[in-house]
């Protein structure tokens, strides 16, 4: 079971069956291989930034929520020099533990203080014309994603749900008569389809997060696949299956409009390893030629439907302003390693945006680059992990 109400995706273009079928047959397995290379693993970030809306939850303690941070010699001589876009100042060393002494931390348990509700300050003043705000170079490090996995932390309770609630609050958008008159917060079938694409994208990037969760879940001692859990935050609201269907359209419709840009022949992948970067091209070409998924004929959602006059301009501004926020609430979670990869799957999520409506396109930094296939491959591993919890649930019943 593909686990989905309907067989077509709703505002995406292609059919639940063709998506599954594609990524399951051909793009996983290539994208898999992809962040494997150093250029996709080795990831630019700021995780020791202030959170700008509500006083420190207390930076999670728990053992599972740790971050390593790459030795210099991890990181590629190139970027290390500031070659390929990169700038040479940045952090080895941090508060963040390195790889080999990351392994002891206590289980200290303070994520769930309750340290009220503070008050919800929004930036909205800021005149920029951003999608995401940017880490600054000064305190990033570089981190290995593969030796840091998105999986089960632990973190949960008041700093994670208040964080989840912000991150859906900015749904809330102020349309122009054609729409509706007021502030329009909650989600019903006839809002706006600019406020559910925004609503999708958010629901189903917490669906492949909690995918993730529900994979590699620690049960005391061991690392197993958890299908209460997936039954319970995910099965039981098949909307959020569609949902995350719904993300994986939207990132392959922006990278398949941004792949003359993309190509290896065109964007600067290096790192300074000959055989490496050469590898990289090959698996590059391998991930953008082995789907119909990735061509533009299989147009998996149509941007040009979304924004359109009269009032496409203002909606469009508010949809920005709102996303660039989400980035700012990331520095509010209160977990190093879900904070790594919520600020990494929503500046994917984010140069997605960017792609699709930014006219025109300038061009892409490495980390933008980096994250928008590293959320592709999240995205696409948490679709295959629906069909593999369902096989479980299935075992389990015949076993019964
Ligand atoms: P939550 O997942 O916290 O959800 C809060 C509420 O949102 C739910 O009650 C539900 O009503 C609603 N909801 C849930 N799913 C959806 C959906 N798909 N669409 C719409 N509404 C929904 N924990 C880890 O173990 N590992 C991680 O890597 C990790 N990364 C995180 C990254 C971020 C950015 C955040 C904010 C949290 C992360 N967490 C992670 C914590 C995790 O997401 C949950 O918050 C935690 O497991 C507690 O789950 P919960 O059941 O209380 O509900």
């Amino acid at each position: 079971s593909l686990l989905t109400p309907k067989e077509s995706v709703q505002d995406a273009l292609c059919d639940v069956h063709t998506l599954y079928h594609e990524n399951q047959v051909k793009l996983n397995k290539k994208l898999s291989k992809l962040v494997q290379r150093t250029f996709f693993r080795i990831f630019k970030v700021d995780l020791s930034k202030e959170c700008p809306f509500w006083p420190d939850d207390g930076q999670c303690a728990l053992r599972d929520c740790s971050v390593c941070a790459c030795s210099e010699d991890e990181v590629p001589v190139l970027w290390r020099l500031g070659g390929n876009q990169e700038t040479s100042s940045f952090l080895f060393k941090s508060s963040v533990a390195t790889c080999e002494s990351s392994g002891g931390r206590d289980v200290l348990n303070d994520v769930d203080r309750n340290l009220g509700d503070a008050q919800f300050h929004k930036w909205r003043e800021e005149d920029e014309d951003v999608w995401i705000i940017e880490d600054s170079d000064d305190s990033m490090i570089y981190v290995d994603l593969i030796a840091n996995p998105e999986r089960y932390t632990g973190y949960q309770g008041v700093s994670a749900t208040r964080v989840w609630r912000a991150i859906y609050n900015e749904n809330c958008f102020l349309f122009a008569d054609s729409c509706a008159d007021q502030e329009v917060c909650s989600l019903q079938q006839h809002h706006c389809k600019e406020q559910r694409v925004f609503y999708r994208l958010i629901s189903g990037i917490h669906t492949s997060i909690n995918m993730h969760i529900a994979k590699e879940y620690l049960f005391k001692t061991r690392w197993g696949p958890n299908v209460k859990l997936y039954q319970e935050r995910v099965r039981q609201f098949p909307e959020r299956v569609e949902n995350l269907y719904f993300a994986f359209a939207v990132i392959l419709r922006a990278i398949s409009k941004a792949m003359p840009l993309l190509l290896p022949e065109v964007y600067d992948y290096r790192t300074g390893n000959v055989t490496e970067d050469e590898i990289t091209s090959q698996v590059l070409r391998d991930v953008f030629s082995c789907s119909k998924l990735l061509t533009p004929n299989c147009l998996t959602f149509d941007e040009r439907e979304l924004f359109r006059a009269p009032e496409g301009i203002f909606v469009q501004k508010q949809f920005k302003e709102h996303f660039r926020n989400i980035s700012r609430i990331m520095d509010c979670v209160g977990c190093e390693k879900c904070r790594l990869w919520g600020k990494l799957q929503f500046l994917g999520i984010g140069t997605a945006l960017k792609i699709l409506f930014d006219e025109p396109l300038l061009s892409l930094q490495h980390n933008e680059v980096s994250s928008l296939l590293n959320v592709l491959h999240r995205l696409s591993t948490s679709v295959m992990t629906v069909a593999y919890m369902e096989r479980l649930l299935l075992f389990q019943r015949i076993r019964e």
